[in-house]
Parts: structure tokens; C-alpha cells; sequence
């Protein structure tokens, strides 16, 4: 029946999202944490379209807030005013530390980072950026030369002269210092440490400075560092212990701004704090939103400060669909959402019970290398067995993750080796829900391993 629609996928479509299961899985329907698909089948959604649908699939009440909107007015361009921007700029800027006061719109990661970046070559007349290694900031032309993850190699300079700096001949990443190896996982550190409290992080300082001292092009100087706080498409990926916090503190006082990357880790989703960023007690120059803060409506946004702003001067910042009034009613409902169903404690709660079953699965499994995050940003990373730390082969790892569908879960896939299990549910999910996917999990880990 839906043959015609795999047939538009295969002729019509772009070849740039393969298929995710060994087929297609065409999904009609959504509520809270479910799917269903064509068949009728239900599906536990544990990766919410990318870590996007933050509340739950079409939630009552931001499609009720939508819908008024719709019957209201759709569009004006910011040529015009109209209330609800200024109602949810002012409910935003309120989640934020208080020298944060301008919000710029835009319509997606990419476009907010984007910007960000412009922003910051404006502000500081410096050109290099550093961004990490394994990171993912966008598909843009200007994004594409900071996503740094060595599977996704472009054979195109990067447009518009954006400089990675970051080199990974030359930059190790946060792993390669004395106490954990040069590693693009937590799971393979040397060092037996807490994911996120690895202590090394106060040595990675020398390795920034490495950075700004050999990496940045002769007579370069440095505009901003961008980062995620949680490495999210990298297969979520943590930094030890003050790394962050030193890397941030070197590039501010080099003169450079520091972006934080919140298009993951906004609204909650570490569950003690509302910005990922804070668990680094680092005060970013910019703050870059998108995915959560619309649920699935496409909108996203720079936060920063008026000086910072101010720099790009009338008119020189314009798109003309950043804070429509349809996106400003989705993002207050979410913000109310979020509020009202406590949303950030849940992620705090089920999240800590989410991080602890698995741990007794990675326990139980010689191939479940680790298990790390925060909240309800989580990863689980397969290996061949926890020796050797060896990525799981592509086959088996497809076999579990194919397995997991059938019984009725979606997990995301991701990390450099594409071997680490994503689990960034909507912020709603309850421990029956983790209960299930553990449940499945398992199974599907015995399956394979047996
Ligand atoms: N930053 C991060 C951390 C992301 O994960 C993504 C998308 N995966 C982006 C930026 C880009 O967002 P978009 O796809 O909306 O352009």
C-alpha cells in the first residue's frame, strides 16, 4: 500500500538519510513518547527525530497553542511586530543568567550557529575558530567546516574560509592527555573515572593552548571556540572535569568568544541543569538553540548579549522566517510545558534510572563497552569485548539495533564508529517506559550474544 512512497524515497528524494533499519520504517503517527507506523504498529520513540520532540509528539497543548495561532496570523516577516515575539523573548531570556538579553531568530542549527559564528568574527575581528573533535554543529556551508567527526569527510574546501583549527594530527581532543588514551570514547579511557568527572580535565589546558600557539594559521587569532556540552551525533560524549571550564576561560582571555552549542542539550535535558553549559560553570558569549525549543516546529535561535549583537549593525542580520508568530506560540507552549509537567526533574529522575539499568547491563555484557551521559542524554557503546575496546562490528550491532525496532523501541544511532546506542527520549518518559526499553535492550543484547 505504501510502495509508492518508498519508490518516492529511492527516485525523488535525497541519498543523504539512508535508511536507518535494514527498511524503511514509514511512521504516520505520534502521541507523547509513541509512534505508530503504517501497519499500526506502536513504537516507544527513545529518540525523539533527533533529539527534537522534547515534550512528547504532538502534546495537546502546544498543538492547541499552535492551532490558535494558525487561526490568528501565520506571517508578517520582523518587519512588523506582534505580541507573542515579545512575550517569549521575555519568557526565554528569563531561563538565562541575567547578561544574556538578546535573542536573534533563525530557523535551524545550522542557520543559528551559523550566525553565531559570523557574529563572533564581527565582534572580536579575529577570523579562527576552534571547534572540537567529533563534534556536529550543522550541514551548512559554514557549519560543515566545524563538524568534526572523521566519518563525515568532505572533499570540498570548506566554504567562506572557515578555519578548523582544531587538527587532529596536532589537537588530540580532550582524550589524549597523560591519564586517558587517545580515545573517541569514554568507554575506552584508561582511566577508571566517572564519565563527565574525570578528573584529567585540568591537564587538557596545556593542550588548548596548543591549540591557540600551533594550530592557529600564522598571524591568525582566535574569534570563538564553539562546543557542545554533551556531544550528542559524536555519540554522547563527555568531557572530563574542567576541561570545558579551562578551555573557555584560555579562549576568553585570548580575546575570542566561547559558543555554546545547545541545540542538544537545551530545556532540561541534563536534567539538573536548564543549559548544559551550566554543568561546566562556564558563562558562554553565546548560546545556540534549536531541535527542543520547538518540539518539531522548525525555529531556533542565538542568545547573546546586546554589545555582542550590536556589532552586526541595522539590517545586517535578516531572515525572513525567525520568529514567526507560529514558532513564537510553539516555543512558549513548550516552555509551559516544560514548567508545568516538571519536565527537567523528570529528566533528572528517570534520567539518573535510565543511566543506572544500563550500567547493570554494560556489567552484564562483555559488549556494552560503556554507558555515560546526563539525564536524558544518554549513550551505550558496543564492542567486541572490553579488552581489545574494539568498535562492535557494523553486522551485529545492525542485527541488535534491527532487533530492538521489531520488539517495538527506537533507539538513535551514533559516534565516530557509528556503534553507540543514542537515548534522548521526549522529556516525558516514565520508568515503566525505561523498564521496557531495558527490557528490549537486553533481549535483543542476548539475542545476539548468545
Ligand atoms: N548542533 C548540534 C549539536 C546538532 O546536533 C545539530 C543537528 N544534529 C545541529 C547543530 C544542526 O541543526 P540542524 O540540523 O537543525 O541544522
Amino acid at each position: 500500500k505504501y510502495e509508492h512512497v518508498l519508490k518516492t524515497k529511492r527516485e525523488n528524494l535525497t541519498k543523504g538519510s539512508p535508511a536507518y533499519y535494514r527498511e524503511h520504517l514509514l511512521i504516520h503517527q505520534g502521541h507523547k513518547q509513541w509512534l505508530w507506523d503504517t501497519n499500526g504498529k506502536r513504537y516507544l520513540d527513545l529518540f525523539a527525530g533527533i533529539v527534537t520532540v522534547s515534550v512528547g509528539h504532538c502534546h495537546p497543548k502546544v498543538n492547541q497553542a499552535l492551532e490558535e495561532q494558525i487561526n490568528k496570523l501565520w506571517h508578517t516577516t520582523s518587519i512588523y511586530l506582534y505580541p507573542g515575539i515579545h512575550e517569549y523573548t521575555q519568557k526565554l531570556l528569563k531561563k538565562f543568567p541575567s547578561k544574556f538579553n538578546v535573542v536573534l531568530f533563525a530557523n535551524s542549527g545550522s542557520e543559528a550557529n551559523d550566525l553565531a559564528l559570523y557574529l563572533s568574527r564581527l565582534y572580536t575581528g579575529n577570523f579562527d575558530i576552534i571547534s572540537l573533535r567529533n563534534a556536529y554543529h550543522g550541514m551548512s556551508p559554514y557549519t560543515m567546516g566545524i563538524t568534526n567527526l572523521s566519518t563525515w569527510k568532505y572533499n570540498i574546501p570548506t566554504a567562506f574560509g572557515i578555519q578548523t583549527v582544531m587538527n587532529p594530527d596536532v589537537y588530540r581532543g580532550p582524550w589524549g592527555g597523560k591519564n586517558c588514551r587517545d580515545s573517541p570514547s569514554q568507554a575506552l579511557r584508561d582511566c577508571n573515572c566517572e564519565a563527565g568527572n574525570c578528573e584529567a580535565g585540568d591537564n587538557y589546558s596545556n593542550q588548548v593552548q596548543d591549540v591557540l600557539l600551533h594550530c592557529v594559521p600564522k598571524g591568525g587569532k582566535v574569534a570563538a571556540l564553539i562546543a557542545e556540552s554533551i556531544q550528542g551525533v559524536g555519540g554522547a560524549v563527555q568531557f572530563p572535569k574542567n576541561f570545558l571550564k579551562q578551555a573557555a576561560r584560555i579562549v576568553q582571555s585570548a580575546g575570542g568568544l566561547v559558543i555554546s552549542d545547545e541545540v542538544q542539550t537545551g530545556f532540561g535535558r541534563t536534567g539538573s541543569k536548564y543549559w548544559g553549559f551550566e554543568n561546566h560553570e562556564i558563562l558562554p558569549d553565546m548560546v545556540t538553540l534549536a531541535k527542543g525549543i520547538g518540539n518539531g516546529f522548525p525555529m531556533a535561535a542565538v542568545v547573546t548579549t546586546k554589545e555582542i549583537a550590536d556589532t552586526l549593525g541595522q539590517a545586517a542580520h535578516f531572515n525572513t522566517y525567525g520568529g514567526n508568530p507560529m514558532a513564537c506560540a510553539v516555543g512558549s507552549a513548550v516552555l509551559d510545558v516544560i514548567e508545568e509537567e516538571k519536565l527537567q526533574q523528570n529528566c533528572e529522575t528517570v534520567g539518573n534510572y535510565f543511566l543506572n539499568e544500563l550500567k547493570k547491563l554494560r556489567d552484564e555484557f562483555e559488549i556494552v563497552g560503556d554507558v555515560r551521559g546526563k539525564g536524558l542524554m544518554i549513550g551505550l557503546e558496543l564492542v567486541e569485548d572490553k579488552k581489545s575496546k574494539k568498535p562492535l562490528n557494523a553486522d551485529s550491532f545492525l542485527n541488535i539495533f534491527e532487533n530492538t525496532k521489531n520488539m517495538g523501541v527506537l533507539f538513535g544511532r551514533g559516534g565516530l564508529y557509528g556503534n553507540v546506542f543514542r537515548i534522548k527520549p521526549p522529556m516525558c518518559i516514565t520508568k515503566d517506559d525505561v523498564d521496557f526499553g531495558i527490557y528490549v535492550l537486553k533481549e535483543s543484547l542476548h539475542k545476539e550474544t548468545k
